[in-house]
C-alpha cells in the first residue's frame, strides 16, 4: 500500500480498514480517463515509452486502472486484479486511452497505432511516427540513410517477391530473411554496411521489437506493420487482408479463399464466430462474383498456396519484380 493512504487511514479513524481493501469502482476509472490529460494519461505514456514503444493492449488497460487505484483511489495495489467489469469496457478504456493519448502527442507527429498479431491474433499498440511524407522511409526517425537504404532493401525484398503463377520458382519470401541475404544485401549497398554495423541494426530492431530472430534469419513484427504500413503501400503492392484492409506479411499464417482473397487467420475466426449451418457467411469478394459460403468449421489453405485461378497481372510491376529477381539470385551465388 502506498505510504499516503497509509497516512490517511490513522488520520481519518471512521474509515475502516477493509473499505480500503475494496477494488476500486470500474465508472470512476473511466471518469478519470476522460477527464483532462493527466498523471495517470502520462504514466501510461511513459510505460510504453520505457517498453521501447510497444505494448498488449491488455498491458495498456492493467497500467491505467493500476495506476488510479494506487495513486488517485489510493487502495492496495493488489484489488486492481479485482475491478468489476467486462472486456468490452476495458476495450473501449484502452481504445479512448490510445486517442486521448494521441491528441496529447500529435504535435510531435507520433501516434499509437494499434495492430493485431499475425503471429497470434494479440493485439498490440505501438508509438508510430506520424509523418507528413508517409510514403517515405526516410521520413522515419532513428536511421542513418544507409539503414534507411537497407531497410528499403529489405521491405522490397520481402514485398515484391509475391508469388507469380507464371514462374513456378519464385517463391514468397513470407516476411522472413535469412541472416545470410541481409548480409549480402549490406555488402552490396553502394556504400556497404560493415558486418559490425549490420549486428547493431539488426539488435536495435529486435530490442524495439520491429524483427524477432527465427531460424538464421528475421521475421518482421507488429511494429514494423504498424510503423511502415504506409512506406509498404506506398512503395509495394503489398497483399491485403479482404476483410480489415491492412497488409497481409505472413501468407503462410493467412487463409485464401478459392477466389483468391487473403484473409488474416483472427480476422476470419472473427468472421465466421457467428456463422450457422442455416446462415454462413459469404466472402468477401462476393462483389467480385465469389459465390464461396463459410462455416464456423470451414478450413481455408494458407495464402502460400497457388489457386488455379486467372488473376489479372499487375503489368506495372512485371520490370519492377525481375530486377529484384535477378538481383536475388546474383547474391545468392555469391554466398554459395
Ligand atoms: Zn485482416
Ligand atoms: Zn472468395
Amino acid at each position: 500500500m502506498p505510504a499516503e493512504s497509509a497516512d490517511k487511514l490513522t488520520k481519518k479513524k471512521s474509515v475502516k480498514v477493509e473499505d480500503y481493501d475494496e477494488p476500486v469502482n470500474f465508472q470512476n476509472v473511466s471518469t478519470e480517463l476522460n477527464r483532462a490529460y493527466g498523471e495517470a494519461h502520462k504514466h501510461v505514456f511513459q510505460y510504453i515509452l520505457e517498453m521501447h514503444g510497444t505494448v498488449t493492449r491488455k498491458q495498456l488497460w492493467t497500467k491505467f486502472i493500476l495506476y488510479y487505484t494506487c495513486y488517485i483511489a489510493k487502495r492496495n495495489p493488489a484489488t486492481a486484479q479485482c475491478v468489476v467489469c467486462n472486456e468490452e469496457q476495458l476495450i473501449t478504456l484502452a481504445e479512448q486511452l490510445v486517442k486521448k493519448i494521441n491528441r496529447e502527442i500529435d504535435w510531435m507527429k507520433m501516434q499509437l497505432n494499434t495492430i493485431q498479431s499475425e503471429f497470434d491474433g494479440k493485439l498490440f499498440v505501438c508509438l508510430v511516427n506520424k509523418h507528413p511524407y508517409q510514403g517515405d522511409l526516410l521520413s522515419i526517425a532513428g536511421f542513418t540513410p544507409d539503414e534507411v537504404f537497407l531497410l528499403t532493401k529489405w521491405l522490397a525484398y520481402i514485398f515484391t517477391s509475391v508469388d507469380d503463377e507464371d514462374d513456378e520458382n519464385t517463391e514468397d519470401a513470407d516476411g522472413f530473411i535469412a541472416k545470410l541475404k541481409l548480409s549480402n544485401m549490406a555488402r552490396n549497398l553502394p556504400n556497404p554496411i560493415t558486418e559490425l554495423r549490420l549486428q547493431a541494426l539488426t539488435d536495435k530492431l529486435v530490442q524495439d521489437k520491429w524483427i524477432k530472430e527465427v531460424n538464421g534469419g528475421f521475421d518482421l513484427q507488429p511494429r514494423a506493420i504498424a510503423e511502415l504500413e504506409n512506406v509498404i503501400r506506398n512503395k509495394f503492392q503489398p497483399a491485403c487482408c479482404a476483410l480489415c484492409l491492412r497488409v497481409v506479411v505472413k501468407k503462410s499464417l493467412a487463409r485464401q479463399c478459392d477466389c483468391k482473397a487473403l484473409m488474416h487467420q483472427h480476422c476470419f475466426t472473427a468472421f465466421v464466430k457467428n456463422a450457422t449451418d442455416i446462415r454462413p457467411v459469404r466472402c468477401p469478394r462476393e462483389v467480385n462474383g465469389c459465390t464461396k459460403v463459410f462455416y464456423q468449421t470451414t478450413q481455408l489453405h494458407n495464402g502460400l498456396q497457388k489457386v488455379n485461378q486467372t488473376v489479372s497481372r499487375r503489368s506495372s510491376r512485371v520490370e519492377e519484380d525481375e530486377a529484384i529477381n535477378s538481383d536475388a539470385v546474383e547474391s545468392e551465388n555469391e554466398s554459395s
